[in-house]
């Protein structure tokens, strides 16, 4: 679930031991293999990762449930949906036949209508799958004191529960997509 943000491709963990103490890391091997299939070369501490996972996750979460309600509500005010449309065409219809709008004008208004219903319909085919917030944030909450008494299998399962794919960039800023 660790994708280097520079090239797309998947991080690969590897080990290195220093001062008697085993690391384990993930680097960009396709960095390592050819310089013009990616430039980034730095390696990331698994322990540094979880550092950062732990400080980061909840604020992380809150913002990005803050952004996609925003989102949400910014693309209903954009978008109508197909009962508002129908109604607005039924009303185009009364307006013409009771010679309130020419005919022009009617066919002018009716292919907006209709252009709108599909784009209505289109969005209601594919609705945005968005992560389950609240349920991440119950998993997620009082982690610091459980944390540390999870062996490293449980800890790899407790986030791979919650997140989708971490996208480390070039700047070695992280991103999380949750689940
Ligand atoms: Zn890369």
């Amino acid at each position: 679930m660790l994708i280097c943000g520079n090239c797309g491709r998947r991080l690969a963990g590897s080990r290195y031991k220093t001062g008697g103490r085993l690391y384990l890391y993930y680097k960009c091997n396709a960095a390592y293999f050819r310089a013009d299939f990616c430039t980034r070369r730095q390696r990331l501490r698994e322990d540094t990762l979880e550092d950062w996972l732990l400080a980061n996750t909840e604020t992380e979460l809150e913002s990005q449930r803050l952004e996609s309600e925003a989102k949400a509500e910014a693309q209903e005010r954009k978008a109508p949906d197909r009962a508002t449309i129908l109604r607005k065409m039924n009303r185009l219809k009364d307006l013409y036949v009771n010679e309130l709008v020419d005919l022009e004008q009617y066919r002018a208004d009716y292919e907006r209508y209709n252009a709108q219903l599909a784009a209505a319909d289109a969005a209601a085919r594919n609705p945005v799958r968005l992560p389950d917030f609240q349920a991440i944030k119950e998993k997620v909450t009082g982690i610091e004191t459980f944390y540390q008494d999870l062996s490293a299998e449980e800890r790899q399962s407790f986030w791979r529960g919650l997140i989708r794919e971490i996208r480390v960039d070039l700047d070695d800023s992280i991103h999380i997509f949750f689940k």
